[in-house]
């Protein structure tokens, strides 16, 4: 780093700035980020997420003490106007591949605090609040971003070799890379009430209730604690005025709820839409998270989309800090996150048609018929698009398992490869640029070997498989082709 100021530069601070913050705080890098409000937003969002996302959080050393602020969800199940089961989504109490159970219920604000608690002590990540950014300037080798201090009403200026837009749904940074958008098409107003039971009620409901209909859709959430939240969509039966009359919400409550029963944190309105942004990447600068996609959210996968993102960006960018400015490498960012966010956003999409009861049951592939005639859905996971790797090799795209190790002095396998990539085969191998554990010593991972019917096998920082090689292929020229990406 020359007369820069840092090496990634990270503009807002809610969950994908947060994340990305703590995952490149592995290296030895230095971070800044701009945040223009002066603390949390203080009001939940998002509720939920998966396996996949608890994975990237124990790598950053949170889990301990998120897990003890989560519950377990037991899954969804959409019913018609006579409650009716339509359509089973369940999230059995059994550990997944990612090493965790299939979905969790959170509070965003508790997630969003020990996300930042976790900063506090790197002396490499430099927080500065009430700072807003106004201008970004593309200098060839690095990016100069202003910014406002909004307290004293000072601008200053930040170099950094690389700046990442974490700054939400009316992104700054999105603008300057390309405001353009696809839009997938759903866009609906919906009131999302927030109560706190003031005790414990049997009767509600302990999974997420998707309430499908053509007059009133409305879903419920079991949410931690006494928290239970209700979303309605706006509509002649229920309209934008009625969220500001109390006497209409009790009314709508009531099915489930009594007044004397509970209090109500908050009522508000959304408008959930469904865009992904036409441009990722523009030289160095990037967007991760509300900024590069919004979804609706009946999945609950809006947020765990944008971590998704920095999960895919940081060891990229890391690598570049450390080795170089790598364009190949850079732009696979985009590539290999487009098709996941978007297959969870048309998912989603088809869960809001069938809550209107316009769309059919079969919202994904992964809705089966049961030996009953039921329809039960199992939770999709898309591989990454393309980018690194090579579009024969099945395996490349996809999830590595989570390997919690018996008789080794690491405890799971993923801290092997949580900061680099790295070359497991059954053979010793020398490669000046890539790390390489002789999987020999590991039975589990030699298991994991033999299922697959592979020598070799390439592993990224955020767990996904880079590249995987046959028995009786030649390992040096894997390694030098897979690597040929990073050079
Ligand atoms: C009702 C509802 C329910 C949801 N439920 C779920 C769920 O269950 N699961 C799930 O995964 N997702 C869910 N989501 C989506 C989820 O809340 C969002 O995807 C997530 O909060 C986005 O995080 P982010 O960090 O990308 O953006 P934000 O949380 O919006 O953070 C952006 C930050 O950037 C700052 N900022 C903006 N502009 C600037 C600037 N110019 N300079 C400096 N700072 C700036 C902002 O102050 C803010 O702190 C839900 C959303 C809604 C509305």
């Amino acid at each position: 780093m020359q007369n820069k100021n840092c090496n990634v530069l990270i503009v807002g601070f809610g969950p994908t700035g947060a994340v990305l913050a703590n995952l490149l705080s592995k290296y030895d890098l230095s971070i800044q980020i701009l945040e223009k409000e002066s603390q949390i937003y203080n009001l939940p969002r998002a509720v939920h997420f998966d396996d996949e996302i608890m994975r990237i959080f124990k790598s950053i050393g949170i889990f301990d003490q998120l897990v003890k602020k989560t519950i377990i969800n037991k899954g969804t199940k959409f019913v018609d106007e006579d409650d009716n089961l339509i359509l089973d989504w369940p999230r059995p109490r059994q550990i997944t591949n990612n090493g965790f159970y299939p979905s969790y219920r959170f509070h965003q604000p508790d997630l969003e605090k020990i996300l930042r608690k976790n900063l506090a002590s790197n002396d490499n990540v430099k927080i500065y609040y009430n700072a807003e950014l106004t201008e970004l300037k593309n200098k060839g080798k690095f990016v100069n971003a202003k910014y406002i201090n909004k307290v004293t009403n000072t601008s200053h200026i930040i170099d950094a070799d690389y700046v990442v837009g974490c700054d939400g749904a009316n992104s700054f940074v999105k603008k300057f890379i390309g405001p353009e958008t696809i839009d997938y098409g759903f866009e609906e107003r919906w009131a999302v009430l927030d109560l706190i039971l003031k005790k414990h009620n049997k009767n509600l409901p302990d999974r997420t209730i998707q309430y499908c209909s053509q007059n009133t859709p409305a879903t419920y959430c079991r949410n931690v604690g006494r928290r239970r939240r209700w979303e309605i969509s706006l509509n002649k039966n229920f309209t934008e005025k009625d969220i500001f009359d109390e006497n209409k919400i009790w009314k709508f409550l009531s099915k489930w709820i009594t007044q004397d029963a509970a209090v109500i944190e908050r009522k508000t309105i959304y408008t959930f839409k469904s865009l992904i942004a036409k441009k990722w990447q523009e030289g160095r600068v990037f967007i991760a998270g509300d900024a590069a996609h919004l979804s609706p959210p009946f999945m609950g996968q809006g947020m765990c989309s944008g971590l998704r993102d920095v999960s895919n960006l940081f060891w990229k960018l890391a690598y570049c800090c450390h080795f170089g400015h790598k364009e190949k490498l850079l732009a696979s960012y985009e590539s290999e996150r487009l098709n996941n966010v978007k297959e969870y956003i048309i998912t989603t999409i088809n869960m809001g048609k069938l809550l209107n009861s316009i769309g059919d049951t079969n919202v994904s592939k992964s809705v089966k018929e049961a030996q009953d005639g039921s329809k039960v859905m199992t939770s999709i996971k898309p591989p990454l698009g393309p980018g690194l790797g090579s579009k024969s090799d099945k395996l490349r795209g996809h999830i590595f398992p989570f390997v919690k190790l018996n008789k080794s002095n690491i405890k799971y396998f993923d801290e092997h490869f949580d900061k680099e990539l790295v070359l497991l085969s059954t053979q010793d191998f020398n490669h000046p640029n890539i790390k390489h554990i002789n999987i020999n010593k590991y039975k589990e991972i030699i298991k994991i070997f033999n299922n697959l019917n592979i020598k070799a096998l390439i592993l990224r920082p955020d767990r996904f498989i880079l590249s995987s090689l046959q028995k009786n292929s030649d390992i040096n020229k894997f390694v030098n082709k897979s690597m040929l990406q990073f050079s």
